[in-house]
């Protein structure tokens, strides 16, 4: 037996401003563009740089599970290792999975309730900004050969600092959930957004991307907002309803926890 009913799903949105240049790499190590060998990611259409959904819910993934202290059981590829649950109980009981999702369909698995769309670019936001690529500067960074011990050049590309990413949109819903080993009535759903709150802390006392140790990949929200969508209004209303108090920053989401949870366990009518 298995049972998902979708309850609502809460919209966390604003824009990510970068506060030191910002490096996500394209992933096509090797391929060299204009003769750098560290190129950042790009939308083919615009060919402005965005931050892919993945990579954002990735490090807050990888954030939250330092926090949590939990183990990093799980291969993803050369010396990466994520965590997840082995079976039902652990599986009700964890900060991470849930929200995050397990990497492949494990019978207690519930659906992953955090989806992070990706973030583009608001070009201008760098009209001013000169740079040597359209919204890319490069940067030189000497790195120590190992075994010869002699300063390697390598050129990065990075998005400089002030770029605002606008826009960017996290959704989150909240599930009633049965199985034969969890019953969880959505509350649980709605506790565990908080950690998402949490995660989006840590992120912004870390960074985003490649470079971090050096500096790079500083990043702040604004104009955040909240949002949410009652599963009974789906056909029927265009538009979610908005919390309605100033949430600007991140410190001030935080602080409006409390209130918060409160507005969404009216709005669900419980
Ligand atoms: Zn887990």
């Amino acid at each position: 037996m298995r049972e998902i009913k979708l309850l609502g799903r809460v919209f966390i949105q604003g824009d990510i401003v970068a506060r030191t240049g910002l490096h996500i790499g394209s992933g096509s190590a090797g391929v060299e563009i204009g003769g750098i060998d560290n190129t950042v990611v790009r939308d083919p259409l615009t060919q402005a740089p965005y931050i892919p959904g993945s990579a954002l819910r990735g490090k807050m993934r990888f954030l939250a599970e330092r926090l949590a202290g939990v183990e990093q059981n799980q291969a993803m590829g050369p010396n990466v290792y994520i965590h997840a649950c082995t079976d039902a109980k652990q599986y009700s009981q964890c900060e991470i999975c849930p929200i995050y999702g397990l990497p492949s369909e494990f019978e207690f698995s519930g659906p992953t309730r955090l989806n992070v769309r990706d973030v583009f670019l608001d070009v201008d936001s760098l009209i001013d900004a000169r740079t040597e690529f359209p919204y890319t500067e490069i940067k030189w960074e000497a790195t120590i050969d190992r075994i010869s011990s002699a300063a390697v050049p390598r050129v990065m590309e990075r998005v400089p600092a002030g770029a605002r990413f606008k826009d960017f949109e996290m959704v989150y819903s909240i599930y009633e959930y049965q199985s034969e080993d969890t019953e969880e009535d959505g509350k649980a759903d709605l506790d565990r957004l908080f950690k998402v709150f949490e995660a989006m802390q840590l992120l912004s006392d870390e960074h985003l991307g490649g470079l971090g140790a050096r500096g790079s990949g500083c990043i702040q929200f604004e104009n955040l907002g909240v949002a949410f969508r009652p599963s009974t209004s789906y056909g029927r209303m265009s538009k979610p309803i908005t919390y309605s108090d100033y949430t600007n920053s991140l410190e001030s989401l935080l602080e409006q926890s409390d209130a918060i949870y409160s507005w969404l366990a009216e709005q669900l009518g419980w």
